[in-house]
């Protein structure tokens, strides 16, 4: 694998040939052997200043905080240690009011810059923070659990709901290849299982682009593909916490992580699987389930909803398009929605009703039957580098069901049906009910997944 990936040692600006112009804010991203030790040499010479807030918990300040503290104070910064404590009510911790207090009070120790210790919600918080306060952030990675180091949205719970708020990206990633490879494996297990999903994420942003003219950029695809077929070949390598393997992760993580930077916000990353990951996450706060980690939630997602895209392609040579011109979603699903989220309903509702409004396939396009192949190749080759995302998930020890998790069928199958309308994103969810195929849909790719994972 190639080491010096071009966003690892600078602030980037380039034309790129989907017309945009694309902007990496992030200075520094080290990853390998050793990081730890060259963290006190690179904050100085990015001038990150001598007082340094430090955001751990009781778990990072174990796997890394702790060795971090000291040899900052050696070198002569002035550290001011920031545990911020899991909230009694969840399982985890979350990045709720209570959390944001904590880490918003030791701003009044007059940092010159944060420094998160941790992977998903230490970072968002410091993130968050920083944003608010106009400071800069690194961030040492604790896990490599997920893709939202280098992202530049921080998602918070607000009032029980959790919302992303735009913040800015780090100006620093510090990736130690001993530090991540001895995270818990369930954490790496998820990190793996968040990058199955960008099959089906960018499937989605196929779709959108050739039914309705999103803009798309093929590099950001590049960044992920090759990214994903390299950590296909490594699945049982990582399970086993090879260095190796974890490395090809921890690229291909920081990858999808710019591909986000690069679009400025998270469509090459999230489609339908993440809007089922998150459905259920706000559903298990909401009831007090246990919502299992981000990427395990993903993974098995995925395993769904590329199920949904072999059900859709395979009805392509008779799907009725002409009900896309006419059809759609209509006031009365605005009140089932209403009911169905009952409390949670506000959060939505901005969604929903942008969702609703959403305009049809505009044209005559879809009766014409290159549209059509070429519709059919681009998915295609979306789906292509992980051709069986439950096999995948399997070879890496992850869960390819929910049940796994604890979830009901009931539960998955409302996740399935009521998820899209907590973004106004249009994915495959929203292509199969408007074609009037969605429950067929559904029912067929839960029992497909069923058999295939009980055989
Ligand atoms: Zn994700
Ligand atoms: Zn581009």
């Amino acid at each position: 694998m190639d080491k010096a990936l071009f966003y690892f040692d600078k602030e980037t600006t380039f034309p790129c040939r989907c017309g945009l112009t694309h902007h990496i804010p992030t200075r520094r991203t080290l990853l390998g052997d050793g990081v730890m030790e060259e963290i006190p040499t690179v904050l100085r010479d990015l001038g990150m200043g001598k007082r340094i807030l430090l955001l751990w918990d009781e778990n990072t300040y174990q796997s890394g905080g702790k060795t971090l503290e000291g040899m900052l104070s050696r070198t002569g910064f002035h550290t001011i240690p920031g545990m911020i404590h899991r909230q009694k009510r969840f399982r985890h911790l979350e990045p709720d009011e209570e959390a944001r207090s904590q880490a918003g009070r030791l701003l009044q120790e007059k940092p010159d810059c944060i420094l998160a210790v941790g992977s998903g919600v230490l970072n968002d918080l410091a993130k968050f923070i920083a944003h608010r306060a106009g400071l800069p952030y690194s961030v040492l990675a604790t896990a490599p659990s997920m893709d939202g180091y280098s992202s530049p949205g921080a998602p918070m719970l607000v009032g029980g709901y959790k919302i992303t708020f735009d913040a800015t990206p780090p100006i620093a990633i510090f990736m130690d290849l001993e530090i991540l490879a001895h995270a818990p494996l369930r954490l790496i297990q998820s990190g793996f299982a968040d990058l199955v999903g960008k099959t089906t994420a960018n499937a989605d942003w196929t779709l959108r682009h050739l039914l309705f003219d999103e803009h798309e950029c093929a590099y950001t695809w590049e960044l992920v593909r090759d990214a994903l077929i390299i950590l296909e070949k490594n699945a049982e390598r990582v399970r086993k916490r090879d260095e190796e393997a974890i490395f090809a992760l921890s690229v291909a993580l920081l990858n999808s992580g710019f591909s986000m930077t690069i679009t400025g916000d998270s469509r090459p990353a999230s489609g339908a699987e993440h809007l089922i990951a998150h459905y259920l996450e706000i559903m298990s706060l909401h009831r007090d389930w246990d919502p299992s980690l981000h990427g395990l939630r993903v993974g098995a997602a995925t395993a769904l909803v590329s199920t949904l895209y072999d059900y859709f392609l395979s009805l392509l040579p008779s799907f009725k398009w002409e009900r896309l011109h006419n059809l759609g979603p209509t006031e009365n699903t605005l009140e089932e929605v209403a009911l169905h989220f009952g409390p949670l309903y506000p959060y939505i509702e901005k969604a929903t009703r942008k969702k609703i409004a959403q305009p049809h396939i505009p044209d005559k396009r879809t009766e014409n039957e290159t549209f059509l192949t070429t519709l059919e190749t681009a998915i295609r080759a979306k789906l292509s580098p992980l051709p069986d995302p439950s096999l995948t998930l399997t070879r890496c020890g992850a869960p390819t069901t929910f049940g796994e998790m604890g979830f009901s069928l009931q539960t998955v199958r409302d996740a399935l049906r009521y998820s899209r309308y907590v973004r106004a994103r249009f994915t495959i969810l929203d292509l199969l009910d408007q074609a009037g195929l969605l429950n067929d849909a559904i029912e067929y790719a839960m029992e497909r997944n069923r058999t295939k994972n009980t055989v």
